[in-house]
């Protein structure tokens, strides 16, 4: 390429990062069905037995052509499938095989973001291999955790999160799916909204409900208006459709809590408005949780005053909460501890605190129950 064009691009464009997102395949199992040969090639799930109320963690391959799914319950498993193998997790190990996995990675780079035990982010932008080519990083990885573990993992390469992720999860298992910078509006565009990071099926429903179906759907509107619809995450959700996506890979950093807030164009006394935009936010919180696969403990709200003053409320609830109405429930209780709607409100936000994954064993009060439940 040569002419002005292309020169001016060097400076207008930033350096186009390249991410991969590395997801081992059906974990768990894999993990026992190296380790014990005759498990292999059979049907078999981590989790709980179909006696008590368990639920599936992880399916093989083989139990996965029976339909088989991690949060099924058990009893209904072992229905479809009444030879299926019930194995019970053995969360010590799976933590030792993912640190074996997670030093492979940090051969690569130090800008590692692991999402669970089997998952992660890495910028490779620049890496210790000193290689350029992300796809080259990305079979190397795979390599060596076949290599060295015994084990399969697809990776997606991609510029950005968003990206990578929904490309490691195309050719599952053992696969590797790379979406190159200038292939990615068009291959955005084409995906059912369902895709976007962080749309529920909550926004799903409020997507379809205006005609859009598919990501590239989103680009006949203006951002304002998006924003208009969904407040900051209509923003969020107009980039994505546009494949951007800025979000950086945040090294060491494990999910702790969850939130969104709104900030008023015009301080708000209104209740109802207030009470309409906890409700957006909830909703936004709520996704975001079931796109993690979190449960909150806590749910925090934020209020700023119009002269800055800032304050939160917060409570534990008994129960883990994940839907938008628990979740606004608890804010609208809280925000009655505030003087909000006799004083402006300039923002609102809530979060929610106190994850809890109900696939791990936890260190906290409710590993006891997880037991009882596998
Ligand atoms: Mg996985």
């Amino acid at each position: 390429m040569t002419g002005r064009l292309s020169r001016n691009r060097l400076f207008d464009v930033a350096p186009v990062r390249k991410i991969i997102h590395v997801d081992m395949d059906a974990f768990y199992t894999s993990v026992e069905q190296r380790d014990r040969p005759e498990l292999r090639g059979k049907p078999v799930v981590v989790g709980g037995s179909p006696e008590g109320r368990g639920v599936v963690a992880s399916a093989s391959y083989e139990a996965r052509r029976f339909g088989i799914r991690s949060a099924m319950s058990a009893r209904r498993a072992i229905r479809v499938c009444p030879n299926l193998i019930f194995v019970r997790p053995d969360f010590a190990r799976y933590k030792e095989v993912s640190r074996q996995i997670r030093s492979i990675f940090l051969d690569v780079t130090d800008l590692v973001e692991p999402l669970s035990l089997d998952e992660a982010y890495l910028e490779v932008t620049t890496n210790k291999l000193l290689e350029r080519l992300a796809t080259k990083i990305a079979q190397h990885i795979r390599a060596r955790i076949r290599d060295e573990l015994h084990l399969t993992a697809s990776a997606g390469v991609g510029p950005n999160k968003f990206i990578a992720k929904i490309a490691s999860d195309l050719k599952k298992p053992d696969g590797l799916v790379v979406i190159p910078p200038e292939k990615v509006f068009d291959f955005v565009g084409s995906l059912p909204v369902e895709k976007l990071w962080g749309v529920g099926p909550a926004t799903a429903q409020r997507l379809h409900s205006r005609g859009i179906q598919k990501a590239g759907d989103i680009r006949q509107f203006p951002i304002n208006q998006m924003e208009h619809w969904f407040g900051r995450f209509g923003r969020f959700l107009h980039q994505l459709s546009h494949g951007i996506d800025d979000r950086p890979v945040s090294p060491d950093r494990v999910a702790k809590s969850r939130g969104a807030e709104t900030t008023f164009a015009q301080d708000v006394r209104d209740k109802n408005q207030l009470t309409a935009t906890l409700k957006d936010l909830s909703l936004e919180v709520s996704e975001s949780l079931q796109r993690l696969e979190r449960l909150a403990r806590t749910i925090v709200l934020k209020v700023r005053y119009s002269d800055f003053t800032t304050l939160t409320r917060s409570r534990t609830t008994g129960e883990k909460l994940q839907s938008a109405e628990s979740i606004l429930a608890v804010a609208l209780s809280l925000i009655e501890n505030t003087e909000a709607g006799r004083r402006p409100v300039r923002l609102v936000g809530i979060s929610a605190t106190g994850l809890w994954d109900p696939t791990q064993p936890s260190t906290e009060d409710d590993s006891q129950q997880l037991q009882l439940n596998f």
